[in-house]
């Protein structure tokens, strides 16, 4: 409750960045870090420069490269159980492939990330809450991949994939219709549900790697609240957004569908900056309709919804080109 009074007095967008370890290819080779995060308690995070400072940029919170699953959770549950107040929520993660966007989002079998962490929050809340209150969830799992949404929950029979359009029900409520929800019970049901949908997205790819740093791929989490004692009723979403990666392609070096895939991917980036830009600048206009994601996304982003993006980074100084993209893409949304 003061969480959420706070969250109101500071505005309902949050950027935290995290940068993940040199790993051991990079160890073995010997090479630098090009990333401060010493002082990650106040939030900073310095890019050096053969070992002096370059520039320096502040974040809501930084986790380091030894910071654990558990860490980033502690800070990002208060945004992600919101949803179970009434809240409409949006998670990001943001950066370039390979630092760690899809681990901090999905996280691996022995240490899981924040998709799995939220709901079994959510389970553990409903159980505290359950003479008071009655909770429905759902979850679907898709990808948006070249502007065309698909249902990675969806059985994989259907010949031809099924297109998916994003419709206005009334204000403030869009809907894909046909997009499968599953109603989920239990922690052990969610699982299920999220190795259906990471399995479903590598089905037919030649690279399942490759093919999922060049799409977005979201769960939605829809609850249907019920306050016993007045009958007043609540629903919301909670997306969890693990992004298509940052890194600029240049446009001399990809032609036919790689070219159309990278075009896809800056338009819908720079669409979500924009939109979040102008809703950080109280702007008149936001623009949700110059991307399908963003599009997508509308009901959750602006108004009372909290918006919570990852900025995630590369401590290898060769990267440095790109850390400092990303680095700043998340100062401008902030
Ligand atoms: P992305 O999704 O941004 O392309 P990944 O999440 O696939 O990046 O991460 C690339 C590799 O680095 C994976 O093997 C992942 O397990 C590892 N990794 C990323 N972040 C961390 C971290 N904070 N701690 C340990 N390993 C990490
Ligand atoms: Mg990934």
């Amino acid at each position: 409750e003061l969480y959420n009074k706070i969250l109101e007095l500071k505005g309902n967008i949050r950027v935290f960045c995290r940068c993940r370890p040199l790993n051991f290819e990079e160890i073995e080779a010997g090479v630098s870090t090009g990333i401060n995060v010493e002082s990650a308690k106040s939030g900073e995070v310095i890019v050096m420069s053969n070992g002096f400072p370059k520039k320096s940029f502040k974040f809501d919170s930084v986790f380091g490269p030894n910071a654990s699953q558990a860490d980033v959770f502690e800070d990002t549950a208060p945004f992600a159980t919101s949803v179970i107040d009434g809240y409409n929520v949006c998670i990001f993660a943001y950066g370039q492939t390979g630092t760690g966007k899809t681990f901090t989002m999905e996280g691996t079998q022995h240490d899981r990330g924040v998709n799995y962490r939220t709901l079994e929050n959510l389970f553990q809340i409903i159980k505290e809450r359950e003479n008071r209150y009655n909770y429905e969830i759902s979850v679907s799992v898709l990808e948006v991949y070249n502007e065309q949404i698909r249902d990675l929950l969806a059985s994989q029979s259907a010949s031809a994939p099924k297109r998916f359009e994003i419709r206005q029900v009334s204000e403030g409520n869009h809907h894909v219709p046909g997009l499968v929800e599953a109603p989920v019970k239990s922690i052990d049901e969610v699982w299920d549900v999220l190795k259906t949908g990471s399995n479903a997205r590598a089905v037919g790819k030649t690279s399942a790697n490759e093919h999922s740093s060049r799409s977005h791929c979201i769960h939605c989490v829809m609850v249907k609240g019920e306050n016993l004692l007045n009958g007043e009723c609540t629903k919301s979403k909670l997306w969890l957004v693990d992004l298509a990666g940052s890194e600029r392609v240049a446009k001399t070096e990809v032609q036919g569908e790689r070219l159309k895939e990278t075009q896809n991917i800056n338009k819908s980036l720079s669409a979500l900056g924009d939109v979040i830009f102008a809703l950080a600048n109280k702007s008149s206009h936001i623009p949700f309709r110059n991307s399908k994601l963003t599009h997508l996304l509308q009901d959750s982003l602006g108004g009372d919804s909290k918006t919570l993006m990852f900025v995630q980074i590369s401590p290898n100084e060769n990267d440095q080109s790109e850390t400092l993209c990303s680095l700043n893409f998340a100062s401008r949304v902030r």
